[in-house]
């Protein structure tokens, strides 16, 4: 059987619903002035439209456009059959602008429900789903901090599908170390400028979807400081665009090479040279010299969130079709009968092992979508408290300390989830007849770009810990305590909740034991933990999360007039909840075990000690 054409996406509608309108009850945001002027109904029916089209469309051209990828010829990407054509569609059905400002073009509707559709469109095809996340990314910037002329020479054409977008910040020598980049920028007058410089692995840098293709290019204005601070952002176009949205040509902007690579084969890499003949010409955002990191900023922590939604998205997939296998494949009898040969053969989900891999991916797979949903219900919390400092506050605090969990724990599992899903399969799950090969392969990006997962683990442990004297930090402790004073006893799963208390007070020592280090001047020492630091919060934050979850469902279960398929489906969320925390969050005291155990040997190793060979 070949993948070709078929469409192995696989939605859980149900669980998705759940935890928007049951558990986290996003219903709660159309009370608010700011978006009042929505519904349920309404949004439901976005949702409606992102699932069909990952299913009927962008399903379809997974695995086929897995195999073709994109091509280079003459100087343009050429990507897979049936892409343009979803590109066009999409933006016809007009639901990626559904998060953006009435002003700007947008429906003003809040990102929680963007960012599912975003998981919708990215499981179908995540290759795909890169070229409008990107382009959503940049308008966000365009939006916020472009001029006037600036957002209405770009921004309708990018609403309409016309331009897509990027961000060029890599360069060959210049990764995580942004601040080293080279790329320059010399003022011809006004907010214009020339640029000159190579940017690598530009995702969606070029592609024949749309007519044109707006770059957000960080560069550096002759004379500026070294480092970040002394880079501006330009708004550079593929093809240079006037004043009423006509293209008048070239803008010197050179497609150098696609890379071949891993996974999301379909999602165009691109080495791009700005100005080699000394005719690309951009616009300084917002006429602000030297603000690009932090103007980038919004685009790399929505980016970030995106990452953190495109390993849900990935993972869910995977965990699916995993299910679905297990459920039809006849392979050994039960262990009950282990001494007679001949017993009836069974389904491998009546496994014990195989069941633990279910559990273990559903728990992970659930789990993340509600922190990936519970971050954009506080984005949009702290849009509509605006007026009020104490409340916007408090969620503007809690969106800057789970982004990095987000980003780094599900990319992180999207590839664990991939690989259990393919341990699942057993031998069909390697080879390409199935899709979960190519999700493992799609997923191992997630955590290098964007910032690599150990960047934001340091970015956690160095800024946003401590972050306005740990506030958020202990707004988010805070949270935890109140729920497992609530839940910790007289309840069926009180000893769980007991146990991810005693996980919370493990990461309050984990903290304590990085304060140590700090103070002590053993920074490199706080660095060798932080990504288990992070990984200790991530499994806290799940677990509270699936318990949270597991409450309400219990709550659920005791409703008269309930289906088979409910009282089954909210027993699910019980049990998975229960599976994290009994058989997961254990990992935490050991990692706390770990750190205190302050063995730093590695640090002082001279790397001949890695080994002698050369
Ligand atoms: C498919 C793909 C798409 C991409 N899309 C884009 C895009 O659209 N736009 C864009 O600008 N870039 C993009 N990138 C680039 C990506 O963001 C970088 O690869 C990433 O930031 C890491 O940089 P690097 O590859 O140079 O690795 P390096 O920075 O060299 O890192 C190598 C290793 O060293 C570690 N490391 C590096 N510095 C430190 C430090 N100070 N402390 C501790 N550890 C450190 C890293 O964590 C990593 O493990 C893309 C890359 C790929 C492969």
């Amino acid at each position: 059987m070949s993948q070709a054409a078929t469409n192995f996406y696989k939605v859980d509608r149900r669980a998705i619903d759940f935890t928007l309108w049951e558990h986290l009850r996003v219903q709660q945001l159309f009370e608010l002035p700011a978006f009042s002027h929505l519904g349920r109904d309404e949004c439901s029916q976005v949702i409606d439209a992102a699932e069909r089209f990952a299913l009927e469309v962008l399903g379809p051209l997974n695995g086929v456009a897995d195999r073709s990828g994109c091509t280079l010829r003459d100087g343009q990407v050429v990507t897979p059959p049936g892409f343009k054509d979803a590109w066009e569609r999409i933006h016809e059905l007009g639901i990626l602008s559904f998060a953006a400002s009435q002003e700007d073009g947008g429906f003003g509707g809040p990102h929680v429900i963007a960012v599912q559709v975003a998981e919708l469109l990215s499981g179908g095809n995540t290759s795909w789903n890169m070229y409008p996340d990107l382009t959503r990314g940049n308008f966000e910037v365009i939006a916020k901090f472009g001029l006037p002329e600036q957002k209405a020479r770009f921004l309708p054409h990018m609403i309409s599908g016309r331009f897509s977008g990027t961000m060029c910040l890599s360069e060959p020598h210049a990764g995580s170390d942004v601040g080293s980049a080279r790329t320059s920028a010399k003022q011809i007058e006004g907010n214009l400028y020339s640029i000159t410089g190579t940017k690598c692995w530009i995702s969606a840098g070029d592609h024949d979807m749309a007519e044109n293709v707006i770059h957000l290019v960080l560069a550096r204005i002759e004379g500026a400081p070294a480092g970040t601070k002394g880079l501006s952002l330009f708004i550079v176009p593929k093809f240079w665009v006037e004043e009423d949205g006509s293209l008048s040509g070239s803008n010197d902007v050179v497609t150098a090479s696609i890379e071949h690579k891993l996974g999301i084969r379909a999602s165009a890499t691109a080495v791009l040279n700005f100005g080699e003949s000394g005719k690309c010409r951009g616009f300084l955002v917002g006429g602000q010299p030297h603000m690009g990191i932090r103007q980038m900023f919004l685009l790399m922590n929505s980016a970030r969130i995106g990452v953190g939604v495109q390993g849900v998205s990935v993972a869910s997939t995977a965990y699916l079709n995993a299910l679905g296998y297990a459920r039809q494949r006849q392979q050994g009898s039960s262990a009950k009968h282990f001494k007679d040969p001949s017993a009836p053969r069974v389904p491998i989900i009546e496994h014990a092992d195989v069941r633990r891999m279910l559990i273990d991916m559903k728990a992970k797979v659930e789990g993340m979508r509600t922190l990936a949903l519970k971050l954009c219900l506080h984005q949009d919390l702290a849009h509509a408290h605006a007026h009020d400092q104490g409340k916007a506050q408090f969620h503007a605090s809690q969106v800057d300390l789970l982004t990095p969990i987000l980003k780094s724990y599900c990319s992180d599992q999207a590839f664990r989830v991939a690989e259990t899903a393919i341990q699942t399969y057993g031998g069909a799950g390697y080879v390409q007849d199935n899709p979960v090969e190519q999700y493992l392969r799609d997923a191992k990006i997630f955590s290098i770009y964007e910032g690599t997962n150990h960047i934001q683990a340091a970015d956690l442990v160095a800024r946003k810990l401590m972050q306005n004297g740990g506030a958020g930090f202990g707004a988010y402790v805070k949270e935890i305590s109140d729920f497992t004073d609530a839940h910790g006893k007289d309840h069926g799963l009180a000893a769980e909740v007991r146990a991810l208390a005693a996980a919370s007070t493990a990461l309050q020592a984990a903290a304590g034991q990085l304060m140590d280090f700090f103070t002590n001047g053993n920074v490199d020492q706080v660095m060798l933990v932080a990504n288990s630091f992070l990984e200790m919060m991530a499994e806290v934050t799940i677990a509270h999360l699936l318990l949270d979850a597991a409450v309400v469902a219990d709550a659920r279960r005791g409703d008269e007039d309930l289906t088979a398929d409910d009282f089954a489906f909210y027993g699910g969320k019980i049990t998975a909840a229960k599976h994290y925390a009994n058989y997961v969050l254990p990992g935490v005291h050991a990692k706390l075990a770990a750190m205190q155990s302050a063995d730093r040997s590695v640090l002082d190793l001279p790397d001949a000690g890695f080994s002698t060979a050369h």
